[in-house]
């Protein structure tokens, strides 16, 4: 059984965020190192879209975590950590949020992504020329680069799509390359 069918089997084949049936896929929960199925959640476009895109964010739609966020899922309870943290100027989040239990490892892994950090006291990860880099940007590699305990060479122009950023060390993000997971200093990346 593929990644998929156990995610759906799991959650009745709906999105374990906020309910929708259709437009369902595997949302790897950053950073992505996790994976497997503890490590991801079956979500649906809209929520996807929301979690990637912070702009997009329509707070109406994660009423839904008024519900989601008492999953038994370790991913998803960090998802709905994360949206709240992202959302809770609004008010209902913050109450949303006061009511919810993280165990320590799990609280952990919920940070990791700087999501519910005080602005300053963020890590702000920035490629070769300054961009700040988010979570599930896209980046192509301006020169070669050695993969370290490898013997595997990422060319200069290759693209790495959704990446993770190191939450401790602003010079580090994460990727995927040729289905091999590494990790990239962030002056020899370019945002797409
Ligand atoms: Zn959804």
């Amino acid at each position: 059984m593929g990644l998929l069918e156990e995610l759906q089997e799991r959650s009745g084949n709906i999105c374990e965020l906020c309910g929708a049936t259709e437009g369902l896929r595997i949302y790897e929960v950053p950073p992505v190192s996790t994976g497997g199925l503890d490590g991801s959640v079956l979500a649906c476009d809209t929520c996807i879209t929301q979690i990637e895109d912070p702009d997009s964010v329509d707070a109406n739609h994660w009423r839904c975590l008024n519900d989601s966020m008492w999953s038994e899922q370790d991913a998803v309870k960090v998802v709905a950590w994360r949206m709240l943290n992202r959302l809770k100027s609004e008010g209902w989040p913050q109450d949303l949020l006061d009511m919810m239990y993280l165990e320590d490892e799990v609280l952990e892994w919920a940070k990791a992504t700087g999501e519910g950090k005080e602005e300053g006291e963020q890590v702000i990860h920035r490629d070769v020329n300054g961009l700040i880099l988010e979570n599930g940007d896209s980046v192509v590699l301006v020169k070669d680069l050695k993969v370290k305990g490898s013997s595997m060479v990422a060319k200069q122009g290759t693209a790495v799509r959704r990446i993770s950023l190191d939450r401790d060390n602003a010079e580090y993000i994460e990727g995927k390359v040729d289905g091999q997971h590494i990790v990239i200093i962030t002056k020899y990346v370019k945002k797409l």
